[in-house]
């Protein structure tokens, strides 16, 4: 009987020591980390039973490669080395080091690039913070380069762990003088040198005031006073590249670039640099726009060979708002192009309106 006793309690013994061997399980087996941190497992927290002491654990992290000071991003299968009731065991648990972080995009600067810079390297105007590869790629399909002005892009930095951040920034177009030379090419139709906003003048055109212009410029003020109009003996005739470029950019920057160009043109566009171009003003020295000087002039200029090169209602096609006091010299098809009732562009058939 007593023999039955001692091996019914060893058979119970036995059946806890293996109940006690295979219950013991992992609370979880995959352990997921940041690229870039460190990676600590709670050796405590490890199992779901906690008789397990945890000096009797031993975590072999050898597999887990380093790269610098942390792990490198890779799935790594580290064994469990532990002790039940002075019998080793092991088991494996996963551990993935993961980049799950987005770049960080920060602009370094204002980006302002000239006409027609396609080439720019807008990579160089940001700072990425990132601890894994990645590429970067713009989005400029907004961007006019052949035009100043302010456009809306976008920045996109995807790392090779497909983390993609995004980010719209402003890139500003610039006019300068040397863009303005290489923009377009002078035009003559008819005899006529055709200068607006689509056809420049070469910034070394410097002809000075036309004799012939000047001379049937000077009939016509003498014919307005004879007739009783009130008109100025100062004008603003001929202008040099160089005086128009510092004219214009006074004005840009009084009135920001969008407000001057309606008014004043980019040096080089001028028909003033032509020497072909007077304005005439009031005696009070303001640009001549009074109703009776306007309307004589509007329909007297053509007998001495101007046009009112800027009219009213044709500001879409000149490029320019009315201007009753800016009279061109063209010569003999002055009578011609005013009784058609067209404007210079649309006479000699040629574009005009804004800048490209
Ligand atoms: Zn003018």
């Amino acid at each position: 009987m007593k023999k039955l006793i001692v091996l019914f309690v060893l058979l119970i013994g036995v059946v806890v020591f293996m109940y006690s061997i295979l219950s013991v399980s992992l609370k979880k087996d995959v352990f997921v980390f940041e690229y870039g941190k460190q990676i600590s497992i709670d050796e405590q927290s490890l199992f779901k039973d906690s008789f397990i002491e945890p000096d009797q654990i031993e975590l072999d992290v050898s597999s887990i490669e380093m790269e610098d000071k942390y792990p490198k991003a890779g799935e790594y299968l580290v064994e469990v080395k532990y002790q039940v009731l002075f019998f080793n065991q092991s088991k494996t648990i996963q551990v993935k080091v993961e980049d799950r972080t987005k770049p960080e995009i920060i602009q370094k600067n204002e980006i302002k690039v000239d006409v027609n810079d396609r080439d720019h390297d807008f990579s160089s105007d940001f700072d990425i913070k990132e601890l894994s590869d990645y590429d970067i790629s713009f989005d400029l399909e907004k961007v006019d380069f052949s035009k100043s002005g302010i456009y809306e892009a976008t920045i996109l930095v995807e790392d090779i762990y497909h983390n993609v951040s995004s980010s719209s920034f402003e890139i500003e177009v610039v006019e300068t003088v040397s863009a303005v030379q290489n923009l377009s090419t002078s035009t003559e139709v008819n005899g006529i040198l055709v200068v607006n906003k689509k056809h420049s003048l070469p910034s070394n055109y410097a002809p000075g005031e036309n004799i012939e212009a000047k001379n049937q410029f000077v009939k016509l003020i003498a014919d307005m006073r004879a007739n009783g109009l009130q008109v100025s003996d100062s004008y603003s005739g001929y202008r040099s590249y160089e005086y128009q470029n510092s004219l214009y950019w006074n004005y840009v920057n009084v009135y920001g670039q969008q407000q001057a160009d309606t008014f004043s043109a980019r040096a080089g566009y001028s028909e003033h640099q032509t020497g072909l171009a007077f304005d005439l003003m009031q005696p009070n020295g303001a640009l001549l726009q009074s109703y009776n000087e306007s309307v004589w002039l509007a329909n007297n200029a053509h007998r001495y060979g101007f046009i009112v090169r800027y009219p009213y209602g044709k500001e879409n096609i000149t490029g320019y708002v009315a201007e009753p006091w800016h009279i061109r010299y063209v010569g003999e098809q002055a009578t011609a192009i005013y009784q058609s009732g067209l404007c210079l562009e649309e006479y000699l058939g040629i574009q005009g309106g804004d800048y490209n």
